[in-house]
């Protein structure tokens, strides 16, 4: 997946149409990868960005406010999907999608 062209909603339409037996059962998890803020956000150097929350359906990024104005996004493990909505709508590209345990 590139990540930076679009996101995942899991519709499963690229298992269906692959002729190889490459994919998974439908069933099971296709990855486990989760978002990751790196420190090219602008929100934690204080400018105002919500970009990612905003288009989060899974509600996972949560703003920690610190001194100077500044708002740390938080990535919520168990609710993030890993859909990788929030990568290409980040206007700094501050999001990578990472492999987790
Ligand atoms: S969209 Fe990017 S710059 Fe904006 S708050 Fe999220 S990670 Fe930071
Ligand atoms: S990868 Fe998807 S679920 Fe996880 S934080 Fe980004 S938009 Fe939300």
């Amino acid at each position: 997946m590139d990540f930076s062209r679009g996101a995942c909603d899991f519709c499963g339409a690229c298992a269906e149409a692959c002729p190889e037996s490459l994919f998974a059962v439908r069933e099971s998890t296709p990855w486990n990868i989760k978002a990751r803020v790196n420190a090219d956000c602008l929100s934690i150097a204080g400018v105002t960005c919500r970009v990612c929350a905003e288009w989060c359906d899974a509600r996972a990024v949560r703003f920690r406010l610190e001194v100077g104005g500044r708002a740390r996004p938080e990535i919520n493990d168990g609710a993030c999907t890993g859909c990788g909505e929030c990568v290409a709508v980040c206007p700094v590209k501050a999001i990578t999608m990472e492999e987790c345990e």
